[in-house]
């Protein structure tokens, strides 16, 4: 079947060529082959044209917060890319911009070979900028391709206020969107050549192309997150294998580890929610599980974040939420806040919570936060810095730099959530005023803090994860958690 033109967005005038060398893909967002409709759009395209295809995925040390560990985690990805392509015969250029004064022109200069630009449809960071900008200065046709949700974000065509409002109207949807996507087959083998400009990965060179880039060098790789795509398989196994059954239940108590995993992942495109429902759907049957819980949160949630991204220009700015949180902020913005930590304090994880100092640190290591103490860690940010969009500022800011999932409509929303978006008004209280707010007394109450915390001191000290869900073995492959459920 082909992809839903639901799915489809033209963002120029200019027309298809046929009569050029191939169909251009052009991965940002969704660096993977399988269960790609962009991929597949511009595979549709090419038949039609008799065409091959091209898929072009590149990596700049341009963009703000590239690092050694984000840089890592994409670059990890790339030799699976690479051998999947060959085998579905599509060209694949790789360029890595590794200092200002490299080339710059790549998609331009692919693009003037391309009888059409197909590209990802994503309402956050680079892409949403360079889909604004870039389909204007080529004189071919671009095409955006929303793979990113399993409901398409045109067919939710308002802003929603909470999940209350869009879960019915993507449970209505689901029937129809809830399915596999079609395998690839290209009629025309990608045969020609492979540009000079191209830059070879393979798993032994990843750490010297890393060095070799003028990016920020202070932030190492996750201690604990492979990236790629035999990775995001691996960890969705144990989640399938051990979790899924646990999750109901201990999601929200962190020492437990009974979360997937899925977030870099699903950011930077290496697996699909649509493929990880599919798998939680079918294993959950086979099973006799209830994974409502988990689909939950990968669907309505996450698609109510990409809703909210995709409605407003500029999704961390506090402006953004509803009246009652902005009535709110400004009758307590005078509040005393005691303590007030600057942000070298906060990154550094110095504050006198030594909870909250595990959460940070956790980012800092790990790259991302439990998504319990996630939103402890949100809120006490609030709690002690003097102005709120400066706490706005220093979430996305810490999520830019060290979180694997950061730079996502996930960050901005749920940064916002943390001051009342898509949430309700609670009782009023010095700071929060109405917003939902959370202590160490609960945290502490409802969750074992100081196994988390005794975890999070080991790694720190062990350099490396030791939570063995986490841990590779020799091969790279993960190794489970745990056999039983409890
Ligand atoms: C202050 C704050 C900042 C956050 N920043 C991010 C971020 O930068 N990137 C990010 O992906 N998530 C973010 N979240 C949401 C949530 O914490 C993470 O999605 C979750 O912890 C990821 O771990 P997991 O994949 O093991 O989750 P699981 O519990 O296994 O959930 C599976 C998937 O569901 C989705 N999901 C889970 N919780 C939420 C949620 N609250 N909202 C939307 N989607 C959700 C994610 O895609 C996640 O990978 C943030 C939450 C808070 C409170």
């Amino acid at each position: 079947m082909p992809v839903e033109p639901e799915r489809v967005r033209k963002l120029n005038s200019a027309p298809e060529r046929p009569d050029r060398e191939y169909v251009l893909y052009w991965s940002q967002m969704n660096r993977r082959v399988d269960a790609n409709h962009a991929l597949l759009y511009a595979v549709e395209l090419a038949n039609r044209h008799r065409l091959p295809v091209m898929f072009y995925e590149g990596l700049t040390c341009t963009y703000e917060y590239a690092n050694d560990r984000l840089h890592t985690f994409i670059l990890e990805g790339v030799p699976e890319t690479a051998k999947r392509l060959k085998k579905a015969g599509i060209g694949y250029v790789f360029y890595l911009r590794r200092t200002m004064k490299s080339r710059n022109d790549i998609l331009y200069a692919l693009a003037r070979r391309a009888a059409v630009v197909v590209t990802d449809d994503y309402p956050a960071f680079i892409a949403r900028d360079h889909n604004g900008r870039v389909p204007e200065k080529l004189d071919v046709a671009y095409y955006v391709v929303d793979s990113s949700c399993v409901v398409p974000m045109s067919q939710i065509d308002e802003r929603q206020y909470g999940a209350y409002s869009i879960r019915p109207k993507i449970t209505a949807l689901m029937p129809k969107y809830l399915r596999a996507p079609d395998d690839l087959r290209v009629r025309h083998r990608y045969d020609g050549k492979i540009p000079e400009y191209h830059t070879e990965v393979t798993d032994g060179n990843i750490a010297e192309l890393v060095a070799s880039c003028q990016i920020d060098h202070s932030v190492g790789p996750s201690v604990s997150y492979r990236g790629g795509r035999l990775a995001a398989e691996q960890l969705l196994t144990v989640f399938l294998e051990h979790n899924l059954k646990r999750y109901a239940a201990h999601r929200n108590e962190p020492s437990e580890r009974a979360t997937s995993h899925m977030s870099p992942y699903l950011h930077f495109g290496q697996i699909s929610s649509l493929e990880i429902a599919l798998l939680v759907r079918d294993y959950s049957e086979q099973h006799k599980l209830i994974a409502n819980e988990y689909l939950e949160e990968l669907i309505v949630r996450r698609e109510l974040a990409f809703n909210y991204t995709r409605f407003v220009s500029e999704p961390g700015s506090l402006k953004n939420l509803p009246e009652w949180c902005r009535l709110n902020m400004r009758k307590h913005a005078a509040d005393k806040r005691e303590p007030v930590y600057t942000r070298g304090q906060i990154e550094n994880a110095e504050s006198g919570d030594p909870l909250w100092n595990a959460t940070q640190k956790e980012m800092l290591l790990r790259g991302k936060i439990h998504g319990y103490y996630r939103m402890y860690w949100g809120k006490k940010i609030i709690e002690w810095t003097r102005d709120y969009q400066e706490a706005a500022d220093i979430m996305i800011d810490i999520h830019g730099r060290y979180a694997l999932d950061g730079r996502d409509p996930n960050t901005y929303t749920n940064v916002l959530w943390c001051f009342g978006l898509h949430d309700r008004p609670w009782p009023e209280r010095p700071i929060f005023g109405k917003m939902r707010y959370m202590s160490y007394d609960g945290m502490k109450r409802k969750t074992n803090i100081q196994a988390y915390i005794d975890e999070i001191e080991r790694i720190g000290n062990a350099g490396r994860d030791i939570a063995a869900q986490y841990e590779l073995f020799d091969d790279g492959s993960y190794r489970p958690d745990r056999q039983e459920a409890t």
